[in-house]
Protein backbone atom coordinates (compact mmCIF):
# COMPACT_ATOMS: atom_id res chain seq x y z
CA UNK A 1 0.00 0.00 0.00
CA UNK A 2 0.91 3.32 -0.95
CA UNK A 3 0.84 5.64 2.38
CA UNK A 4 3.21 7.96 1.54
CA UNK A 5 3.18 9.97 -2.24
CA UNK A 6 6.78 11.05 -2.36
CA UNK A 7 7.26 13.23 -5.43
CA UNK A 8 10.41 11.44 -6.24
CA UNK A 9 7.60 8.77 -7.33
CA UNK A 10 5.44 10.88 -9.04
CA UNK A 11 7.87 12.53 -10.91
CA UNK A 12 8.78 9.13 -12.83
CA UNK A 13 5.13 7.41 -12.59
CA UNK A 14 1.53 8.35 -12.00
CA UNK A 15 0.73 6.19 -8.54
CA UNK A 16 -1.98 4.42 -8.25
CA UNK A 17 -3.97 3.42 -4.59
CA UNK A 18 -5.75 0.79 -2.88
CA UNK A 19 -6.51 0.90 0.37
CA UNK A 20 -8.13 -0.02 3.54
CA UNK A 21 -7.72 1.72 6.30
CA UNK A 22 -9.19 0.04 9.23
CA UNK A 23 -11.01 2.31 12.40
CA UNK A 24 -8.62 4.12 14.37
CA UNK A 25 -6.10 4.84 12.06
CA UNK A 26 -7.24 8.41 11.32
CA UNK A 27 -7.45 11.01 13.57
CA UNK A 28 -10.43 12.85 13.53
CA UNK A 29 -11.55 15.42 15.08
CA UNK A 30 -13.59 15.35 18.22
CA UNK A 31 -16.85 13.93 17.80
CA UNK A 32 -16.19 12.37 14.47
CA UNK A 33 -15.24 9.08 14.51
CA UNK A 34 -14.53 6.40 11.80
CA UNK A 35 -17.03 3.35 11.99
CA UNK A 36 -16.20 1.22 9.20
CA UNK A 37 -12.62 0.28 7.25
CA UNK A 38 -11.97 2.84 5.13
CA UNK A 39 -12.02 1.98 1.36
CA UNK A 40 -9.72 4.21 -1.17
CA UNK A 41 -8.74 3.67 -4.86
CA UNK A 42 -7.85 6.04 -7.34
CA UNK A 43 -4.23 7.97 -8.78
CA UNK A 44 -1.86 10.51 -7.66
CA UNK A 45 -0.08 12.21 -10.36
CA UNK A 46 2.12 15.14 -10.18
CA UNK A 47 0.33 17.97 -12.28
CA UNK A 48 3.01 20.41 -12.77
CA UNK A 49 6.33 19.35 -12.46
CA UNK A 50 8.15 22.95 -11.33
CA UNK A 51 5.19 23.69 -9.34
CA UNK A 52 5.08 20.71 -7.59
CA UNK A 53 1.08 20.07 -7.49
CA UNK A 54 0.11 16.65 -6.98
CA UNK A 55 -3.50 15.70 -7.87
CA UNK A 56 -5.14 12.93 -6.08
CA UNK A 57 -8.06 11.74 -7.75
CA UNK A 58 -10.28 8.43 -6.84
CA UNK A 59 -13.36 7.56 -4.85
CA UNK A 60 -13.65 6.59 -1.26
CA UNK A 61 -15.64 4.91 0.88
CA UNK A 62 -16.49 4.74 4.72
CA UNK A 63 -18.93 5.15 7.68
CA UNK A 64 -18.53 7.53 9.93
CA UNK A 65 -20.04 8.16 13.23
CA UNK A 66 -21.19 11.70 14.18
CA UNK A 67 -23.36 13.29 16.79
CA UNK A 68 -26.18 15.60 16.27
CA UNK A 69 -25.78 19.00 16.82
CA UNK A 70 -29.59 19.42 18.34
CA UNK A 71 -30.21 16.37 19.97
CA UNK A 72 -26.36 15.37 20.66
CA UNK A 73 -27.79 11.79 19.77
CA UNK A 74 -24.93 9.42 18.05
CA UNK A 75 -25.82 8.80 14.25
CA UNK A 76 -24.45 7.31 11.22
CA UNK A 77 -23.10 8.98 8.03
CA UNK A 78 -22.32 6.56 5.08
CA UNK A 79 -19.81 7.95 2.34
CA UNK A 80 -19.08 7.31 -0.95
CA UNK A 81 -17.38 9.79 -2.12
CA UNK A 82 -15.31 10.51 -5.59
CA UNK A 83 -12.23 12.95 -5.20
CA UNK A 84 -10.19 15.15 -6.77
CA UNK A 85 -8.24 17.25 -4.66
CA UNK A 86 -4.75 19.50 -5.88
CA UNK A 87 -1.91 19.72 -3.25
CA UNK A 88 0.75 22.79 -3.45
CA UNK A 89 3.59 22.57 -1.35
CA UNK A 90 3.16 24.77 1.87
CA UNK A 91 6.16 27.02 0.90
CA UNK A 92 5.00 29.44 -1.33
CA UNK A 93 1.10 29.57 -0.89
CA UNK A 94 0.10 31.77 -3.43
CA UNK A 95 -2.60 34.32 -2.23
CA UNK A 96 -6.27 34.18 -4.03
CA UNK A 97 -5.17 30.43 -5.52
CA UNK A 98 -7.26 28.58 -2.71
CA UNK A 99 -10.73 30.92 -3.32
CA UNK A 100 -10.21 30.20 -7.40
CA UNK A 101 -9.60 26.33 -6.91
CA UNK A 102 -12.54 26.20 -4.80
CA UNK A 103 -14.68 28.35 -6.99
CA UNK A 104 -14.20 25.92 -9.81
CA UNK A 105 -14.60 22.91 -7.86
CA UNK A 106 -11.72 21.42 -6.69
CA UNK A 107 -10.56 21.51 -3.26
CA UNK A 108 -6.77 22.60 -2.50
CA UNK A 109 -4.57 21.70 -0.04
CA UNK A 110 -0.71 22.26 1.26
CA UNK A 111 1.93 19.74 1.84
CA UNK A 112 5.23 20.14 3.40
CA UNK A 113 8.21 18.10 2.61
CA UNK A 114 8.82 15.56 -0.31
CA UNK A 115 5.30 14.85 -0.41
CA UNK A 116 1.98 14.10 0.46
CA UNK A 117 0.73 11.58 2.76
CA UNK A 118 -2.45 9.66 1.95
CA UNK A 119 -3.74 8.98 4.37
CA UNK A 120 -4.08 12.94 5.36
CA UNK A 121 -5.87 13.50 1.77
CA UNK A 122 -8.32 10.73 2.81
CA UNK A 123 -9.04 12.44 5.83
CA UNK A 124 -9.52 15.64 4.32
CA UNK A 125 -12.12 13.81 1.64
CA UNK A 126 -13.95 12.22 4.32
CA UNK A 127 -14.49 15.39 6.76
CA UNK A 128 -15.42 17.31 3.64
CA UNK A 129 -18.06 14.62 2.70
CA UNK A 130 -20.13 15.76 5.89
CA UNK A 131 -22.29 18.17 6.07
CA UNK A 132 -21.42 21.61 7.77
CA UNK A 133 -24.52 20.68 9.91
CA UNK A 134 -24.98 17.43 11.30
CA UNK A 135 -28.55 17.09 12.18
CA UNK A 136 -29.83 13.53 12.41
CA UNK A 137 -32.99 14.71 10.83
CA UNK A 138 -35.01 18.01 9.41
CA UNK A 139 -37.52 17.13 12.02
CA UNK A 140 -35.26 16.84 15.22
CA UNK A 141 -36.59 18.51 17.72
CA UNK A 142 -33.49 18.70 19.18
CA UNK A 143 -33.03 19.34 23.51
CA UNK A 144 -35.05 20.86 26.11
CA UNK A 145 -33.04 24.22 27.00
CA UNK A 146 -34.89 24.20 30.11
CA UNK A 147 -34.78 20.57 31.32
CA UNK A 148 -31.98 19.12 28.85
CA UNK A 149 -35.07 16.33 27.87
CA UNK A 150 -34.15 14.84 24.02
CA UNK A 151 -37.36 16.22 22.79
CA UNK A 152 -37.36 13.25 19.94
CA UNK A 153 -38.08 10.70 22.45
CA UNK A 154 -40.24 12.31 25.32
CA UNK A 155 -42.05 16.06 25.10
CA UNK A 156 -41.17 17.66 28.50
CA UNK A 157 -43.92 20.22 29.87
CA UNK A 158 -41.34 23.03 30.03
CA UNK A 159 -42.89 26.55 28.88
CA UNK A 160 -40.27 27.78 26.49
CA UNK A 161 -39.93 31.48 27.22
CA UNK A 162 -39.14 33.30 24.08
CA UNK A 163 -36.39 35.21 23.33
CA UNK A 164 -36.24 38.49 21.92
CA UNK A 165 -33.01 40.52 22.33
CA UNK A 166 -33.84 43.21 20.00
CA UNK A 167 -36.82 43.71 22.65
CA UNK A 168 -34.37 43.18 25.70
CA UNK A 169 -32.60 45.51 24.09
CA UNK A 170 -35.02 48.33 23.50
CA UNK A 171 -36.04 48.14 27.46
CA UNK A 172 -32.99 49.08 28.88
CA UNK A 173 -32.27 51.63 26.02
CA UNK A 174 -35.25 53.22 27.54
CA UNK A 175 -34.73 53.39 31.41
CA UNK A 176 -31.62 54.37 30.26
CA UNK A 177 -32.77 57.29 28.73
CA UNK A 178 -35.00 57.95 31.35
CA UNK A 179 -39.02 59.17 31.51
CA UNK A 180 -39.14 62.52 30.05
CA UNK A 181 -39.75 60.98 26.73
ZN1 LIG B 1 -31.02 15.18 16.40
ZN1 LIG C 1 -38.11 20.64 29.23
Amino acid sequence: MHAFLSLQELELRDVRFDVEIPAGEIDFDGDIKQSSPLRARGVARLLNRSLGEIRVEGDLQVVMDAVCDRCLEAMRFPIEKHFDLVYMPAEEPAAGDEQEAGQAGIEVGYYEGGGLALKEALREVALLALPMRMICGENCKGICAVCGQNRNQRECTCTRQPVDDRWSRLKSFRAEVGPQS
